[in-house]
């Protein structure tokens, strides 16, 4: 019996696809067949690249087809289409720089970074707002001095909290704000897409220069999906200057890179201690991340030393403590803030804002 591109797809109508619990060809990821000889080549698209369950879907497509009589061999091939701002709708046309702070490893300070990087630009004059995209580990509220607050709504529409001074506020909007503290958060890939994408579209974010988002440790979902909705600007690396850091950053970068995401630069925090007495010490090595930087062409924004008061401010909520005065790290912090900046217009003015990154990930 001769097979039909009709029998492959009533068989393809037998795999779920297991997270989103409908059959493939209804949830429209399959988007070619092609019949050779008993050859079957099928191209499926994933609702994310980095789908965990690709391997699943492989097996599940190629048992259900090889049933079919007359199949001799069945190749499944995937895409992920990751959709920029050619001819889609810009889900915040008014801001206009998107700047991801993002780590290899949990715990090196990326939070710090981004509550940071947003005050400093906030005291600066710019228009800012403050996305903890930080599903995993949600800290900014924390940091803010908001830990337990739910934000108000205005029918839909979710309002960000608004932080120093009135004239100027950061604007915040945390998963932290929604998910109470204690409850353990298990996200898989289409519920990070959902929550991401509402915190881009339904927070009243308005109009704003940047928009600092602190992403989960690691090269997960949230980049992704990131990447797919809106024009990212550029993303910030945060390391400490450890190895076991330093590798973890370096695959970030990689993954920034893949998805066509500048990388604006990287930032060394924890880069060394100095005590009361006046004595350095290098707890995690010192000026890793700036050779990590140099060696694979990326620009250094700065370090940070490990800072009591810069601890102590984060726990009590203090995001804009630091960034002035004579403590040893407002110079630091500034110098971050200043060099992203630039850097920041450097890719504005080499890529105006808003141009199309399309990506195609094929295997
Ligand atoms: P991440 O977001 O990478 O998981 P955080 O920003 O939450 O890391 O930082 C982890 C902890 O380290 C926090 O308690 C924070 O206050 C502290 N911390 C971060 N950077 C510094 C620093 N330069 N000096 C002192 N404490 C810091």
């Amino acid at each position: 019996m001769t097979v039909t591109t009709e029998n492959v797809l009533t068989a393809l109508r037998t795999v779920q696809d297991p997270e989103l619990f409908k059959d493939i060809v209804t949830l429209n990821m399959v988007k070619d067949i092609k019949l050779c000889n008993g050859a079957v080549s099928i191209q499926v698209e994933l609702t994310t690249p980095a789908c965990p369950l690709r391997g699943r879907i492989r097996g599940d497509i190629e048992a259900a087809v090889r049933r079919l009589d007359g199949v001799q061999a069945v190749d499944v091939t995937f895409s992920s289409r990751v959709r920029g701002m050619g001819g889609t709708k810009n889900l915040l046309p008014g801001v206009k720089n998107v700047i991801a702070v993002g780590a290899g490893k949990g715990g090196v300070g990326k939070s710090t970074l981004a509550v940071k990087i947003a005050a400093g630009l906030s005291l600066q004059g710019a228009k800012v707002g403050l996305m903890d995209g930080d599903v995993y580990g949600p800290s900014i509220p924390t940091m803010i001095g908001l830990p337990t607050v739910a934000p108000n709504l205005e029918g839909e529409t979710i309002l960000p909290f608004l932080v120093g001074a009135a004239e100027n506020p950061l604007r915040v909007m945390s998963i932290g704000f929604i998910v109470p503290k204690d409850k353990a958060l298990i996200w898989r890939g289409p519920m990070v897409h959902g929550v991401i994408r509402q915190f881009l579209e339904q927070v009243r974010w308005g109009e704003l220069d940047y928009l600092v988002v602190d992403l989960p440790p690691g090269t997960g979902d949230v980049s992704l999906t990131l990447a797919q909705l809106i024009p990212l600007t550029g993303a910030v690396i945060v390391a400490t200057p450890q190895e076991v850091a330093l590798a973890d950053a370096r695959r970030a970068v990689q993954m920034f890179q893949q998805l066509g995401v500048a990388v604006l630069g990287v930032v060394e925090n924890m880069s060394c201690f100095v005590c009361e007495h006046g004595v350095t010490y290098d707890i995690f090595g010192r000026g890793g991340a700036e050779q990590m930087a140099c060696a694979m062409g990326l620009p250094f924004l700065g370090d940070l030393p490990i800072d009591l008061r810069i601890r102590r401010a984060c726990d009590a909520g203090e995001p804009f403590a630091e960034l002035t005065g004579e403590g040893p790290s407002a110079a630091k912090l500034t110098r971050i803030v200043q060099a992203l900046a630039g850097q920041i217009s450097i890719r504005n003015l080499a890529q105006p804002a808003g141009k199309a990154v399309r990506l195609e990930v094929t295997e």
